[in-house]
């Protein structure tokens, strides 16, 4: 799966890292070529595949996008749902569209991690003992 070179993909593992320093929240991010459904649905059924419900805080949050249809979608674990305002992924939304618009999708999804761990950090400061729960690589969806 040649989505991203190992030049881009380092730089996303790095932008998770320096977001999860800030957080004990779990950011992932998960591509694919094509989303068949809902970008939503397709979140929801790769945030499960991946395990992600399996922090001890339950402040996983995937950004899933796929590449040839733009489609994206940003879902935290029910723990962040428990105590964020509705909407709280909005702004996030926004700036990672102004990237992608322009065909940016490095840029988008480093801003999207950034800018996640910048709001989880008010509601899940990193604590002293935190432990990286979930991969910082990429995950890749079903599609070759
Ligand atoms: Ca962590
Ligand atoms: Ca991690």
């Amino acid at each position: 799966m040649n989505i991203f070179n190992e030049q881009e993909q380092e730089r996303i593992r790095e932008a998770v890292a320096a977001a999860e320093r800030s957080t004990s929240g779990e950011i992932r991010i998960c591509v694919e070529r094509t989303c068949k459904g809902p970008a939503m649905e397709r979140a929801i059924s790769y945030f499960n595949k991946l395990g992600m419900a399996k922090t001890k805080l339950r402040n996983g949050v995937l950004i899933y996008l796929s590449i040839d249809d733009h489609h994206f979608a940003i879902i935290g674990d029910m723990g962040i749902d428990k105590v964020v305002p509705p909407n709280f992924w909005d702004s996030t939304k926004e700036a990672m569209l102004t990237h992608f618009r322009k065909g940016e999708l490095v840029a988008g999804l480093e801003k999207g991690i950034h800018l996640a761990g910048e709001q989880l950090k008010k509601y899940f400061p990193n604590l002293s003992d935190d432990v990286d729960e979930l991969s910082n690589d990429i995950a890749y969806g079903e599609e070759k």
